[in-house]
């Protein structure tokens, strides 16, 4: 039997340890080292199989049968921390911020808390990769983020950008679509085979990286009784995440789609996983509200005093309001840092249109660069696309659907028009599907 402990790895067909050899291929109980699938490789060349077909095939069994490549010292708990790069160059919270504001407009409250949350996660485990724990020291529990914040604010795109500036892997789930094991729906670990592809199938990556759990106030239960028959889409879920959040070994179908009794799973250790949930949790503002006795303003109002009043209110969030609210305590206690974020205003909306690095307006000119044309927007243009993405009452979201159904049909014209140098959309293009104006070569 090949040896799994954290320390060596061994060969399962020569028994050379992780020492002695280049590189160990992990499958399911078992490891293959570099010399003997070189030797293999030779046996089946003498077979007369060529060179692009065994590429191929290894390729193949390393995705398809879950195998992970580990370096010789890469085991789990070993040098691995050396391909994750947030465990070796690891940005400080401010560092952090300054690069969510080159993609996040606004939500300075919420990029703030994050940043620190994020960095305390990776710090810890920057920790306890380099030195072992001490019998007496203090663990510092895993910090899972929860935004509240009204839809289409910017939380997928917080935790999204996060993972992309430290380099790790990155998944987004929908509570909504989870179940309880044995149910129709996604198992849990659904959302962890997402993780483990994004991670280009690397389980000590995987195991770093980030989730995602959008919609979780729809999960919350109807009332704060326990109920005693089961609640598929309320607490049952809620137990089901709270096993990832707090750290389980999940086994995971390597190929994906539903769990197959024959099928080897890939064990997948979520401790250090870190979880950011997010949600608009209507109502619970209220809740806050009755507890603290002061006025409720609610998401719909978005002036700037309002907005201020909001987040201070969201800020003095408590556990027990979540547990008012239809959470599990064990849930809530998992989800320790709470960040709210606000409503966008129409200054927001503006700047997101233009300011981020990949903003849709830049996006537009470069696609029309390529045709070699200048695209414009007037000011009142722009206004024009806020007023009609704000009444969809989907926060920014909705500013590229405005966008888009207003450039379709230009999209369509200007590659047939010839010698166009500049396209100026105005705020009748937008509002009266009005031709944009055009100036050609002389
Ligand atoms: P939600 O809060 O519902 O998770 P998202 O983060 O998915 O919202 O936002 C939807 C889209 O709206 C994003 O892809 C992004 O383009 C844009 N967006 C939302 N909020 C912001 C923001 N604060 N800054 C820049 N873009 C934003």
């Amino acid at each position: 039997m090949p040896k799994t402990s954290s320390k060596t790895l061994q060969c399962s067909f020569c028994g050379r340890n992780d020492e002695e050899t280049d590189m160990m291929i992990a499958g399911n109980d078992c490891y293959i080292c570099n010399h003997c699938v070189e030797s293999a490789t030779l046996m089946l060349q003498k077979q007369g199989i060529d060179q692009p077909v065994l590429d191929a095939a290894i390729r193949s069994i390393l995705e398809t049968q879950g195998m992970n490549k580990r370096s010789a010292n890469g085991s789990q708990y070993g040098k691995a921390s050396s391909n994750i790069p947030a465990l070796t160059s690891l940005p400080t919270p401010s560092e952090m911020k300054a690069k969510l504001d080159q993609y996040v407009i606004g939500q300075d409250t919420a990029k703030r808390i994050i940043s620190v949350a994020v960095y305390n996660h990776y710090k810890r485990l920057q920790h306890n990769f380099n030195s072992k724990l001490k019998d007496d020291e203090i663990e510092i529990e895993k910090s899972n983020i929860l935004l509240i914040g009204p839809t289409g604010t910017g939380k997928t795109l917080i935790a999204q950008t996060l993972a992309r500036i430290l380099n790790v892997p990155f998944a987004i789930a929908d509570a909504t679509t989870v179940t309880e094991a044995g149910y129709v729906g996604d198992d849990v670990e659904t959302v962890l085979l997402n993780l483990y592809q994004n991670a280009d199938f690397d389980v000590d990556r995987a195991s770093m990286g980030i989730v995602y759990i959008d919609e979780i106030d729809k999960i919350a239960r109807k009332s704060e009784s326990t109920s005693i028959t089961r609640d598929v889409s309320g607490e049952g879920v809620q137990q089901a995440l709270l096993k990832i959040l707090e750290g389980t070994v999940a086994g995971i179908p390597p190929k994906g789609g539903r769990k197959h009794p024959d099928q080897p799973l890939i064990q997948l250790n979520t401790k250090n996983v870190l979880f950011i949930c997010g949600g608009a949790f209507d109502g619970i503002e209220k809740i806050i509200e009755k507890r603290k006795r002061t006025v409720s303003i609610g998401f719909t109002a978005e002036t700037q005093d309002s907005i201020k009043q909001s987040v201070e209110l969201l800020l003095d969030t408590e556990p027990d309001d979540l547990v008012k609210y239809g959470f599990i305590p064990e849930l809530v206690g998992r989800i320790p840092v709470i960040s709210p974020l606000h409503a966008l205003t129409d200054e927001a909306l503006l700047e997101i249109l233009t300011k981020p690095k990949n903003a849709i307006v830049k996006q537009y000119q470069k696609l029309f660069e390529y045709e070699g044309v200048d695209l414009s927007f007037t000011p009142d243009a722009l206004e024009a696309i806020v007023q009609i993405a704000k009444k969809r009452n989907t926060g920014a979201r909705s500013l590229r659907a405005v966008i888009e159904h207003a450039m379709l049909p230009i999209m369509y014209d200007v590659p047939d028009k010839k010698g166009v140098l500049t396209c100026t959309i105005t705020k009748d293009v937008i509002t009266e599907k009005a031709e944009p104006s055009y100036t050609f070569k002389k």
